[in-house]
């Protein structure tokens, strides 16, 4: 019988199943590093210690010795994304019938995620440890995976970190923000601030969307949420001035509050935020503590013109009369998605 189980980064995320596998087993193989996390839990076996890393050497070796004896097999990486579970499978024509069970691991990308935040919701991982796969083939994945805006996280991505740099930059994905993640260590930038000496081997990259941010020193890629919207009189108003088509468009240099965000060429046209409150920090906004209220300073997206130019059209279609701000919360929640992953 045949256990493929991960130990890495540290015991302490190993399941129950792959902690009952070794205890089962008499026979133990893997590299160093990992079997020095779990010198107390394998006494008493009979250890294979492999300093290299040769995945179809473990592999054979493994399937070998497991006709005669229970035998755990060590991953390196996590068995069932890029490391040995897919080499077992593609070997396994080779012999006769054998028993075996993997078990699922705590990923790196499980693992990364939880040290950064919260980064991941639709995410792509891409494994750039192989010398095998051409570069078009990389950068065609990496392009495709950016501009369908998902969060990318990129497996030992040191070698080609400069390809990574350009194509974001190509993409005018400069500012986006990154999760550098060195075993336990992290590190969160924004990538012109990150340098290729700080990536190693084993360094995985997890690159945000557009809509990810930092608050807090943590990674966040929001959710969609829905809160239910508080309607003031003023909103009121101005959407039923919005509404007759008797409200501004582009800057009210006339107001007297121009500009009340600090920027230039500020559109008024959306005075009042038609998705108040949108709980999501990723424009900027954020909750005030203690207090439940959501604060919009920051928030200068809803003031430029091409964010203005892609709303209101839509929002013209859909806001007929001033209650629908509140009925067709999640349409306009929507349209606000739809216009950040455009602008
Ligand atoms: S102004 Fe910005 S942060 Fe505030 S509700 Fe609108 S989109 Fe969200």
């Amino acid at each position: 019988m045949l256990y493929i189980i991960k130990v890495d980064p540290n015991r302490e995320n190993m399941t129950v199943g792959a902690l009952n596998a070794l205890k089962k087993s008499k026979i133990v193989i893997g590299v160093e590093k990992n079997l020095v996390m779990i010198e107390d839990l394998i006494e008493g076996k009979i250890i294979h210690e492999k300093t290299v890393k040769d995945k179809t050497y473990l592999i054979e070796l493994g399937i070998s010795l497991a006709f005669n004896e229970e035998v755990t097999l060590i991953d390196y990486e996590d068995p069932e994304t890029f490391g040995l579970a897919n080499l077992f499978f593609q070997n396994l024509g080779k012999y006769d019938k054998i028993d075996f069970k993997i078990y699922p691991s705590t990923t790196s990308i499980n693992l990364s995620a939880t040290l950064l935040g919260a980064p991941l919701t639709d995410f792509i991982a891409i494994d750039l440890g192989s010398d095998l796969i051409p570069l078009s083939e990389i950068k065609e994945k990496i392009e495709n995976s950016v501009k369908a805006n998902f969060v990318v996280v990129i497996y030992k991505g040191e070698k080609h970190f400069k390809l990574i740099k350009e194509i974001l930059l190509d993409l005018k994905r400069g500012s986006i923000w990154i999760g550098v993640v060195n075993n336990m260590d992290y590190r969160i930038a924004k990538l012109t601030n990150i340098n290729s000496n700080e990536l190693n081997s084993d360094t995985i990259l997890i690159v945000g969307n557009k809509m990810t941010y930092m608050e807090n020193n943590k990674l966040i890629t929001p959710q969609p949420v829905l809160i239910d919207p508080y309607l003031h009189p003023l909103t009121k108003e101005f959407y039923t001035n919005f509404i007759n088509n008797e409200s501004h468009d582009g800057s009210n240099k006339t107001c007297g509050y121009y500009p009340c965000h600090a920027m230039e060429n500020q559109q008024c046209d959306f005075c009042y935020c038609p998705f108040y409150p949108c709980g999501d920090g990723s424009t900027g906004g954020k909750w005030i503590k203690n207090k439940n209220v959501w604060n919009c300073i920051d928030c200068t997206w809803i003031h430029k013109k091409d964010v203005v130019d892609c709303l209101k059209p839509k929002i013209k279609e859909i806001i007929l009369d001033v209650e629908d701000l509140k009925t067709k919360k999640e349409d306009l929640l929507k349209i606000r998605r739809e216009c950040i992953f455009n602008s």
